[in-house]
């Protein structure tokens, strides 16, 4: 038996596992098994991996996917350099870490840019944020990090002004603020300052058009959600595990 499975916490809408478990049946892979691991604490796991027989590859989600790099044998030099990472792949007990999240990021923002480099605000600070921030950098596209308080972005989201805004044709939200359950909160915008010219990406996948992309396809911007980052990341951790 090949395992598969997820690391993070809490696991309970786990779109990895309904999507893995799909896919073995789908293509017949009979012998492989994909399962939620909730862990209390990232010190267990070493545990886990020593104890879990048969496992290949891992997953990372919240609140993990920075604070598992010191505990692995050895990390991709992209996801060091993005400083988190999404995706483990296990071989003879030796754990390497990888970050998936950036070419599913990269592939839902370069169809949108038409080989432009509009200037980017980026919402939130935490692991999807570090990925978000380190293909705009390598893009050569300008960008500040909206967070909470001032040591966690460059600015605070009470500086976000119209003007501010207006400045800004590429927004990205990189906050679950609209995700299921609490699918009534939106990343607090001056909204009618966005426009046609606006470009608009939420990495939130569930539901599929966020408040946050209402307001903002009302306005008349392009908008994208998270559902093609999802399933490219998805589909680049099983490439890893798979390599030879
Ligand atoms: P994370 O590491 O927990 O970071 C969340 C960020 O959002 C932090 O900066 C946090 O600020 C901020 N935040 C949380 N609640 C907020 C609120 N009420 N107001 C303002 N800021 C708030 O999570 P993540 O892994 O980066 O994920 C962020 C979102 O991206 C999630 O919705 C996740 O589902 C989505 N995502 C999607 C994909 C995809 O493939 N589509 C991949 C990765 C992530 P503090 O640091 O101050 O708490």
């Amino acid at each position: 038996m090949k395992r598969f499975g997820l690391i993070g916490k809490p696991l309970s809408h786990s779109f990895s596992q309904k999507w893995f478990t799909e896919k073995f049946q789908h293509e017949g892979l009979k012998a492989h098994r994909y399962d939620p691991f909730e862990l209390d604490a990232i010190e267990e796991f070493p545990q886990l991996i020593s104890s879990t027989k048969g496992l290949v590859g891992l997953n990372v989600t919240v609140p993990y996917k920075q604070t598992v790099i010191p505990f692995l044998d050895a990390v991709d030099p992209m996801a060091l350099a993005v400083g988190a990472v999404n995706t483990i792949h296990i071989v003879n007990g030796r754990t390497t870490g990888y970050n998936t999240d950036v070419l599913g990021f990269r592939s839902t923002l370069l169809p949108l840019l038409n080989g432009k480099k509009p200037r980017a605000l980026v919402l939130g600070s935490g692991g999807a944020s570090r990925a978000v921030a380190f293909v705009l950098r390598d893009l050569g596209i300008k960008f500040r990090v909206v967070g909470r308080t001032r040591e966690k972005g460059d600015l605070t989201w009470d500086l976000l002004d119209p003007i501010l805004i207006a400045v800004s044709p590429l927004i990205i939200n990189a906050t679950p603020l609209g995700m299921f359950p609490d699918v009534d909160t939106f990343p607090p915008l001056p909204y009618a300052s966005l426009g046609e010219k606006h470009v608009v990406i939420d990495l939130v996948y569930n539901p599929e058009e966020t408040l946050f992309l209402k307001k903002a396809r009302l306005q008349g911007a392009i908008t994208a959600n998270g559902v093609h980052m999802l399933h490219t990341q998805a589909e680049a951790s099983w490439g890893i595990w798979n390599a030879k």
